[in-house]
């Protein structure tokens, strides 16, 4: 058990933990917009997107897509250093699929943000399992020898027939395929998954983490499905008022998952922070630290840790 990483208050390696230990100040993520757009989005597989995307590609928080990098970079980076006065960097592309344009285009584009600031320490880049190819992967190799990189993987869960029901427009055949590439050329991957998926049982999202064991993950970010206006799932949402988990019953299957998950895997993130007023359910996710203290309150009640129920 990575005990290093794990204290007697969070018993699982949370992101900041791990970025102090590695180091040793703050760490923090400033996200930035590429304005990418996504193939699921411009009719190359869909047109609808994922049917729970927002209006700004799963990028509510990245710079603002008018303004440069510099000035995304700069703005983002203001705000956090009213916190924090002497951290590194961060720089996160969030918005869109951030490996979905022509090699040159990409190449511009990382080159450009990893000199944004020598205080960069990572790249990070959002993506899609099949936008993950033998060509970006070389590409991800050349820029990793200037800047450490990590590939941020949409996954959301193992199950098809919701992807299919969700209009993700990837299978786990895709995602496997990309695991391998990243895995075999050491790209550290952080994998996306969602719980509250409708349709999904307690089951069906505790077999998505034990399917992820079967790959190298350095990292994982667990989401809640957030119901978000003007999107299609808000339609279907209206119509049906499908099962939205409770902030109890959302609790009780990430720390399940916690439990399973390998012990070295680091923990981006568990909830999500959406645009209030975007916002249908559920509501319970604004109090995000209600729900971290709760998991916690938890772990410690029960002395459970990341890993406790790993299986290789
Ligand atoms: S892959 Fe991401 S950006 Fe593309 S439609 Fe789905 S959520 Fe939106």
């Amino acid at each position: 058990m990575n005990k290093t990483l794990m204290n007697d208050e969070k018993h699982y390696v949370t992101l900041n933990n791990y970025l102090k230990h590695r180091f040793g100040c703050k760490v923090f993520r400033i996200p930035l917009n590429a304005n990418f757009s996504c193939p699921n989005r411009d009719s190359s597989i869909d047109h609808t997107g994922c049917l729970y995307c927002s209006k700004s590609l799963s990028g509510d928080f990245a710079g603002k897509k008018e303004l440069s990098f510099e000035e995304q970079f700069k703005d983002i980076k203001q705000v956090m250093e009213k916190k924090w006065h002497d951290g590194l960097y961060i720089a996160y592309l969030q918005a869109g699929t951030n490996t979905y344009a022509d090699i040159e285009t990409l190449r511009k584009i990382y080159n450009e943000v990893i000199e944004l600031d020598s205080k960069i320490v990572v790249l990070s880049i959002a993506t899609r399992p099949d936008c993950i190819n033998e060509e970006i992967i070389a590409l991800l190799k050349e820029i990793k020898l200037k800047k450490e990189l990590w590939i941020e993987l949409g996954f959301q869960t193992m199950h098809d027939d919701t992807k299919d029901y969700l209009h993700i427009g990837y299978h786990n055949q895709d995602f496997e395929k990309a695991m391998k590439l990243l895995n075999d050329n050491n790209i550290p991957v952080i994998v996306h998954i969602i719980n509250g998926l409708p349709q999904e049982t307690k089951e069906m999202m505790i077999e998505t983490v034990k399917y992820l064991n079967n790959f190298v993950i350095d990292g994982i970010k667990i989401h809640m499905l957030h119901i978000l206006k003007d999107t299609p799932l808000a339609d279907i949402y209206e119509k049906d008022k499908f099962k939205v988990l409770t902030k109890d019953e959302f609790i009780d299957i990430a720390v399940e998952q916690l439990r399973l998950l390998n012990p070295n895997t680091v923990v981006h993130r568990i909830t999500g922070d959406p645009v209030k007023e975007d916002l249908i359910e559920p509501l319970w996710v604004l109090k995000k630290f209600v729900v971290l203290n709760d998991i916690d309150k938890l772990m410690r009640k029960e002395k459970y840790y990341q890993g406790d129920l790993w299986q290789k």
